[in-house]
C-alpha cells in the first residue's frame, strides 16, 4: 500500500517525479528521471514543498515533489518536459509510475478544500486521499476508465483520426465510460456513436493508464457486425476502413493503441 507520509531520507537512493503543472522534471536530452540520494542531487529544500511516497521501482522507493510552475530551484536538477515523452523509452513500469505521480500531483492540487462544506482539506496518513475534518468527506485520486477498441472488418480495421491528433495521424476508436455503464455497454455504445455500425465478438486484450490528465485505457479488439461506416463529426474529422498491410501513420510503440493494432495485425498474420 502506497503511503503518502512516508518522507524520503537524507542517504536512500530514490528515484524522483518532480511534477511541475503536468510535466515532468529530466536530467538529459534522453529524458532520463533523476534517480539518487537526495544529498547528491542539487534539490532545494523540500520543505515548503508537498512531497508524497507514490510506491517502488526497481527496489528503490519513488517519491512524487509536487513543484510550482516553471520553479527556478529545480533548474540546476534538470528540465520539465511533456510526460508523452517518456512513452518512446516504452519502460511500462517507469511510465506506470510517472502516470501516478501527476495524477497524485493534480489531485493534491485539486482537492485542497472540501467539495462539500468548503474547508481545508488534509491528506490522510495511511491512504492517498484528502479528508475533511469538518465533516469527514474523503476524496481519493480520480481515474476516469475509458475504453479504446481496434475494430476490424475481415482483413481492414477501422482507424479514425480525433480533431486533435496531429495530421496524418490514425488510431481505433476510445470513448469515456459514463456512470452506471459496464464497459461493454460503453464500448457499444461509443462506437455506434462514432462510426454508426455494430460490432461482435468483444476481447479484452489490456489496460494503460494515461494521465492526461487522469485516464484508465482499457483495450478491447472486435469485429465489425453492422452498419456502413458513418463517421460522427463533432468528435472525429475522419475515419476508414484501413488493409492491414497498408496502414497509415498510427499512435508510437508504447501506447495501448499501437499493442492493439500490433494485437489484431499478428492474429491475421500480418508481420
Ligand atoms: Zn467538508
Amino acid at each position: 500500500m502506497v503511503k503518502p507520509d512516508s518522507r524520503p531520507g537524507q542517504d536512500e537512493p530514490a528515484w524522483w517525479f518532480i511534477i511541475s503543472s503536468g510535466d515532468i522534471l529530466v536530467v538529459d536530452d534522453s529524458h532520463r528521471l533523476p534517480c539518487a540520494a537526495m544529498q547528491d542531487l542539487p534539490l532545494p529544500d523540500l520543505t515548503d514543498y508537498a512531497v508524497a511516497f507514490i510506491g517502488e521501482l526497481r527496489e528503490r522507493p519513488c517519491y512524487l515533489v509536487v513543484a510550482d510552475h516553471q520553479d527556478p530551484n529545480f533548474a540546476a536538477v534538470g528540465e520539465f518536459v511533456n510526460l508523452r515523452l517518456l512513452i518512446a523509452q516504452q519502460d511500462e513500469a517507469m511510465f506506470a509510475v510517472a502516470a501516478r505521480a501527476k495524477q497524485v500531483a493534480e489531485f493534491m492540487l485539486t482537492h485542497r478544500f472540501c467539495g462539500r462544506c468548503g474547508v481545508r482539506m488534509q491528506a490522510v496518513d495511511w491512504e492517498m486521499a484528502m479528508q475533511c475534518q469538518q465533516c469527514q468527506h474523503r476524496c481519493y485520486p480520480r481515474i476516469s476508465p475509458c475504453i479504446i477498441v481496434a475494430i476490424t472488418r475481415g482483413d481492414d480495421i477501422l482507424l479514425a483520426r480525433g480533431k486533435r491528433h496531429p495530421a496524418g495521424l490514425y488510431s481505433v476508436l476510445a470513448g469515456f465510460v459514463e456512470s452506471g455503464e459496464s464497459l461493454e455497454q460503453t464500448l457499444h455504445r461509443e462506437v455506434l456513436e462514432e462510426a454508426g455500425i455494430t460490432v461482435k465478438n468483444i476481447q479484452y486484450v489490456a489496460s494503460q493508464p494515461w494521465p492526461f490528465p487522469h485516464s484508465l485505457m482499457m483495450g478491447f479488439t472486435a469485429e465489425w457486425d453492422s452498419g456502413d461506416l458513418h463517421i460522427d463529426p463533432i468528435e472525429l474529422e475522419e475515419g476508414y476502413w484501413f488493409p492491414l498491410t497498408e496502414l497509415p501513420t498510427i499512435p508510437p510503440p508504447g501506447t495501448i493503441a499501437h499493442r492493439l493494432i500490433a494485437a489484431v495485425k499478428k492474429r491475421h498474420g500480418v508481420d
